[in-house]
């Protein structure tokens, strides 16, 4: 490896998230593996969970889809972000799995279809309170339409939560409420629609009565939480560890600034650590004089604001620091741990926006699992 900052994801995590997250269901699992696998790297990601029994992988982009079908041609792939408006051919040869929420876009699909005389799949994307993309209640006959579309497979049906991470299931219940009316209605019109599908990490965690058939573990997966309310017991471990040698080691007067615009300033003699890797790598700018790492096992501040390429940290406390030293910028360094939930704390976000954000300039080491059940 050329660069001295490096993220490990951990397979073998990976693999043990899963199995703790199917023990919360008997539906089958569908992983999201959108945004490169939360950053983690989507064909080892998948590759991994298919040696533990995932058969159906869901994507937000038609791009990534493909992405995955070059790897595994044979995968169940579906789309569950909005389809490309032009791209209805590719879904229909690929046999990717688009989630239609309109009739023109079931129409233009069914015609793909015909023309090159092929069944397309497609799941029902219904809107029940994201108010995103999806079906809404009144579209009962638009839905019906579809159903007499010629060469298409209405093989599922699905909705989204939006608090579902929260404590307080009162909207989740009200969203599944109106999912399961919209059903009833299709059934009732005559669409037999196999495959429903409505939680998210947290709600397969603490809401069973929306796992159906279907589930769509993200987040949990890479062994984070979905949020401070939920998830805590099931101990996950974080799949992703984030680490970087120390470039340069030295001591600063009291009085001396560190980085650009000089907003740190000495007030004691300082040493100094400077740490390959900045806001170009996805370490956040906002991060500057506040965030910490982990160095010999003990924390240390961010000084001075993050560069693109270059982070210094304050260890005067810690003894020993010497270039090379590995600094933990998520992960654990003894009995010491950053997570990305907390690094999200530090600046207001969600840990999904930490492991997406470590940009493609990292390098990913794969830790392999141990065996293969
Ligand atoms: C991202 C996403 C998920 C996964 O959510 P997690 O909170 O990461 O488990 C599931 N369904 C849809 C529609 C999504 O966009």
């Amino acid at each position: 490896m050329v660069r001295q900052a490096w993220a490990e994801v951990n397979l073998q995590a990976l693999k043990d998230n899963y199995y703790k997250l199917q023990a919360y269901t008997q539906s089958e699992m569908m992983p999201i593996v959108k945004a490169d696998a939360y950053g983690h790297g989507i064909i080892p990601v998948v590759k991994t969970l298919m040696n533990c029994g995932a058969k159906r992988f869901g994507v937000a982009l038609l791009q990534e889809a493909l992405e995955l079908k070059a790897a595994f041609p044979k995968l169940d792939i579906m789309v569950i972000g909005a389809p490309e408006i032009d791209q209805w051919d590719t879904y229909v040869k690929e046999d990717i799995i688009p989630a239609i929420f309109n009739f023109s876009q079931a129409r233009a699909l069914s015609e793909a279809a015909v023309k090159l005389g092929r069944r397309a799949r497609l799941h029902l994307k219904i809107d029940t309170g994201m108010s995103r993309i999806g079906f809404r209640d009144t579209d009962v006959s638009e839905i019906v339409k579809i159903g007499s579309l010629p060469s298409l497979f209405i093989e599922g049906i699905f909705t989204h939560f939006a608090t579902a991470d929260q404590k307080d299931l009162t909207f989740a219940r009200q969203q599944l409420k109106r999912f399961e009316i919209l059903f009833e209605k299709l059934k009732k019109a005559g669409l037999k629609i196999p495959i429903r599908h409505a939680a998210n990490t947290a709600a397969i965690l603490q809401f069973p009565e929306a796992h159906f058939e279907l589930v769509r573990p993200g987040i949990g997966l890479y062994g984070l939480v979905p949020s401070s309310q939920v998830g805590a017991q099931v101990g996950l471990e974080p799949v992703m560890s984030w680490k970087a040698k120390v470039s340069h080691f030295k001591k600063i007067k009291t009085g001396e600034t560190v980085s650009y615009g000089r907003t740190f300033q000495a007030a004691y003699p300082t040493a100094v650590a400077t740490i390959p890797l900045g806001y170009a790598d996805g370490l956040r700018r906002a991060l500057s004089n506040y965030g910490e790492m982990l160095i010999h096992g003990r924390r240390s501040t961010m000084i001075g604001r993050i560069c693109m390429d270059q982070t210094m940290l304050d260890v005067t406390k810690i003894p020993g620091v010497k270039v090379g030293d590995v600094v933990t910028i998520l992960g654990k360094d003894g009995y010491e741990q950053i997570t990305a939930t907390e690094m999200a704390e530090w600046l207001g976000t969600i840990s999904y926006e930490i492991t997406c954000g470590i940009s493609q300039r990292v390098p990913r080491i794969y830790l392999e699992p141990i065996g293969n059940d």
